[in-house]
């Protein structure tokens, strides 16, 4: 909206459990469009992703003798310090943070936003879409309805509209088409928070859609460019917060709304309900590096379901291993100053290329498993030109600088010849110990993982040697 600058909305975590993978996909959608759009296109984007640390579920999972309000922060800052280290595992949001002092660089938590969700309230009721009822707060859907569009994001049929019933529940289907709860009466041994509204006081806490509504408003104001979320978020998350904003704020509060597909396993939506979920925990477990994953995840359409398999981490992990074996070649290469002009034409056409190729591909609704495929074409001609030894040192340099760009994307490769050397001396040392307790099984797969990445080892009667093949 605003020259120059984008600015987003992402829903963030409910802070009751671990995030599984399946929620990190959203998060690495986020994040690919983040950096796509700073890195890429230069905008400066200010983004927002909050923390809903107040909802059904932590009110439920903290219940315990004792104040609730203490109980419920308690809780939820467990799992909220787990999700940003999840995040900072992952590279995800890097410079986003709940404590953030740029306001528009922040993960907002909903507990710390009362006032603001409660402001917006009133307007809604001011303006005659809201009303008050035994205690607790409604938003009128058929009013609303018959003054703007409610269904922006999906067909909803207002038919099926149950008249004089209400919802308090924060999660329902098209199904159970109600007024839904902005504020909800204080129950006892609940969190619960002071309201006073024409001289009365409705204690009680936030439905939370309204979070949203207010927290995004507090940070982007009225009206901003995108929101992200995934597609389960459409209904009824993302079309009542549309419906608060436009009642309280202004018409079009968003701009674009992107939601990410799903990630599935054997076939069904990973989720906590349905018990089918990893965390990053149980990845690392299985010796999967995150990075893997987080190449995997960004390499796949986002708005494509996409099916989870370990043969498909492995199959990242390739990847990423054969681009970092050539970024490690290209490394020696750089350093050796050797002055050549040879292909230096060929290397910059190539680049160029690739650059057109990779920018269109994420150009087109952030066709990354189109870019990856040019990378990789790139891949293979840069092979050929080192198998040929018509790279130069200058060339070599050209293509890193080429490959640290899209690294502003991945974010998986390394660029220091030191940690090559580093980890190859960390895995011989581990195979050593291994030999030693008679583990010929590990030490095998060792000498394998060093021979994916192209360092093969000979047992000398002096050591363990290594040499790049
Ligand atoms: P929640 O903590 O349940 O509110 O979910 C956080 C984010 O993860 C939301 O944007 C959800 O739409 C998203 N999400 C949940 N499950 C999946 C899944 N299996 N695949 C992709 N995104 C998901
Ligand atoms: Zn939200």
């Amino acid at each position: 909206m605003k020259s120059g600058e984008v600015r987003m909305y992402s829903c963030g975590p409910t802070v009751y459990n671990f995030a599984h993978i399946g929620n990190f996909r959203a998060y690495l959608f986020s994040d690919l469009l983040h950096r796509y759009l700073t890195h890429f296109k230069g905008f400066n984007v200010r983004w927002v992703m909050n923390i809903t640390d107040i909802d059904d579920k932590t009110i439920q999972a903290s219940r315990k003798p004792g104040d609730p309000k203490a109980n419920l922060r308690e809780f939820t800052q467990k799992f909220e310090a787990e999700f940003l280290q999840d995040l900072r595992t992952l590279k995800i949001a890097e410079n986003v943070s709940p404590d953030s002092a740029f306001a528009f660089y922040k993960m907002p938590r909903a507990t710390e936003h009362i006032p603001e969700m409660q402001d917006l309230i009133v307007k809604i009721i001011k303006n005659g879409y809201g009303y008050v009822k035994d205690g607790s707060m409604y938003f009128n859907v058929l009013k609303y309805a018959k003054d703007h569009r409610y269904g922006r994001l999906l067909a909803i049929d207002l038919e099926q509209f149950q008249d004089g019933v209400r919802i308090d529940a924060d999660e329902y289907s098209k199904e159970n088409l109600k007024d839904f709860a902005l504020w909800k009466e204080k129950k006892e041994d609940e969190p619960s928070w002071d309201f006073f509204f024409e001289g009365k006081n409705y204690a009680g806490r936030p439905g939370w859609h309204i979070e949203c509504s207010a927290m995004s408003h507090t940070y982007l104001g009225d009206r901003f460019d995108i929101h992200t979320g995934g597609v389960d978020l459409k209904f009824p998350h993302h079309e009542d917060e549309i419906a608060q904003s436009v009642a309280g704020y202004c018409e079009d509060p968003v701009n674009f709304w992107c939601h990410n597909e799903h990630l599935l396993v054997d076939r069904k939506k990973m989720s906590k309900s349905l018990g089918n979920f990893f965390t990053l925990r149980d990845l690392v477990k299985k010796g999967i590096e995150p990075k893997y994953f987080r190449f995997l995840i960004l390499s796949t359409h986002y708005r494509k379901r996409f099916h989870f398999t370990l043969k498909g981490v492995e199959a990242a992990k390739t990847a990423v291993s054969r681009m970092q074996e050539t970024m490690y070649k290209l490394l020696e290469l750089s350093e050796k100053g050797d002055g050549r002009e040879i292909g230096k034409k060929k290397m910059a056409d190539l680049l160029k290329k690739t650059h057109k190729a990779f920018g269109a591909a994420l150009d087109d609704d952030l066709n990354t498993p189109q870019a990856v495929s040019a990378l990789f074409d790139f891949l293979r001609k840069l092979n050929g030109l080192l198998a040929d030894n018509a790279v130069s040192a200058d060339g070599a340099l050209a293509a890193l600088s080429f490959f640290k760009k899209i690294d502003m994307i991945f974010s998986v490769f390394s660029f220091q010849k030191e940690n090559l050397e580093d980890s190859v001396a960390q895995k011989i040392a581990q195979r050593n110990l291994a030999r030693k307790n008679r583990d010929f099984l590990m030490a095998d797969t060792i000498r394998d993982e060093l021979k994916q990445q192209g360092i093969e080892l000979e047992d000398t009667p002096d050591g363990t040697v290594w040499r790049r093949r």
